[in-house]
């Protein structure tokens, strides 16, 4: 449709509003001076709607219209436009046993976990370990009854990673220790912060809230975000942007940095190295299920808000489908396993996943079948929660944290 169409088209109406009004009396006064405002505001919405229509169709009625042949071409018949159909026909390089039988689940853990290790996130787990933790200590101090120690951990490339480790003071002994991962925040906040401190967020201040309950916790400030991004550096969109640039991805790029302070944690005089486990919220919930299903010092993980996702990972191919954030992605990650297969190198260890009843990423409602069938099989199946709590979104569920650490570690 021409715009000049378009517009007669909005003015007709504009007229019809009018003559529908001017008989009954109503465009007279005040009230009818609304009338006509309102009519105006109509008709400007029925021209704005169309031109936007008309910019969508515009390639195609330029191709059809003028260029007939290439407009026939265009229909993609039997081809993959977005290249999401290329995407949904790999085949997992690591196939998920098709038996219940342990040896087989076991056997297959050990092949995905030492690929992913090894080739995928190229993590170095037996790599020199930081001789001297405390080099890295910046500042001590204590507030609430904890002790609180900041460092700023060497990373690989040379940056510093702001971690902050929190204990009851004077605990007497060595003490669980908890490493706490946070999710995404908005530029200009920060991640670490929202965990450490007695601030409202969804993080719920969990490293503190766990410190509080009795365990050592330590908690990293991710790259591209608060004191790693802007407005002093860039966010993490820009760091996912680069790490595929590179040929890596954000997530390798942030597992390596929580190997690193890892290896001081378990160093530190408050913590116990035996009993060591994981937890996080939204991208650190991922972060925390990524890192366990890599490191077999991790004894207990708390994921929450995260998951419940089974099958390959799905590409994108609807016309108005967002831009996707790719701090979540792993390159060819349908031709090396099923988005559920990091939770299921957790098994059998005790493992937590907790989302809210009103969570805005849908569940499929296989996830939590498959995972307790792997636990099953793996002979401790009462070692695997995973619960929705009602009346709750996208939150770290501090609580029921406290309570499955109090009993697995
Ligand atoms: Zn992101």
């Amino acid at each position: 449709m021409k715009l000049a169409a378009t517009i007669a088209l909005a003015a007709v109406l504009f007229v019809a509003i009018l003559a529908y009004c001017f008989p009954r009396g109503r465009v007279s006064g005040r009230p009818g001076v609304l009338y006509i405002l309102v009519a105006a505001i109509a008709c400007e919405a029925v021209l704005v709607s169309i031109l936007a229509a008309q910019s969508a169709t515009r390639v195609r009625d330029l191709l059809t219209d003028d260029y007939a042949g290439i407009g026939s071409l265009a229909g993609h018949a039997g081809g993959d436009p977005s290249g999401s159909g290329f995407v949904a026909a790999q085949v997992a390089a690591f196939p998920q046993p098709a038996v219940s039988d342990e040896a087989a689940w076991r056997s297959w853990q050990r092949r995905l976990r030492s690929h992913l290790k090894n080739e995928v996130y190229e993590l170095d787990l037996d790599g020199p370990r930081p001789n001297a933790p405390g080099q890295f200590l910046q500042r001590t101090g204590s507030d609430a009854g904890l002790l609180r120690k900041e460092f700023a951990i060497p990373a690989a490339d040379g940056d510093l990673i702001p971690a902050v480790m929190l204990a009851p003071v004077d605990a007497g002994s060595p003490l669980p220790g908890i490493l706490v991962i946070p999710g995404h925040v908005k530029d200009g906040r920060s991640g670490l912060a929202q965990m450490v401190l007695p601030v409202r967020s969804y993080q719920q201040s969990a490293a503190r809230e766990l410190a509080l309950a009795g365990f050592a916790t330590l908690t990293v400030e991710l790259r591209g975000f608060g004191m790693r991004g802007p407005p002093d550096f860039a966010n993490h969109l820009i760091v996912a942007y680069n790490a595929i640039l590179g040929g890596g991805f954000y997530k390798k790029l942030a597992v390596d940095d929580i190997r690193r302070a890892l290896d001081l944690f378990e160093q530190l005089p408050e913590v116990d190295a035996a009993r060591l486990g994981i937890a996080g919220v939204s991208l650190g919930g991922e972060l925390a299920v990524e890192y366990a299903a890599l490191d077999e010092r991790i004894k207990a993980i708390s994921f929450h808000s995260h998951g419940g996702r089974t099958g390959p990972f799905a590409g994108r191919d609807a016309p108005d489908a967002a831009q996707p954030h790719y701090c979540h992605v792993i390159p060819d990650a349908n031709g090396i396993m099923r988005k559920e297969d990091p939770f299921l190198l957790l098994a059998p260890r005790p493992t937590q996943g907790l989302r809210g009843g009103h969570e805005p990423f849908p569940d499929d409602g296989l996830f939590a079948g498959e995972l307790q069938a792997v636990w099953t099989i793996l002979g401790a199946p009462a070692d695997l929660q995973i619960e929705t709590i009602p009346n709750q979104g996208h939150l770290f569920f501090v609580e029921p944290a406290t309570r499955f650490f109090k009993e697995h570690l």
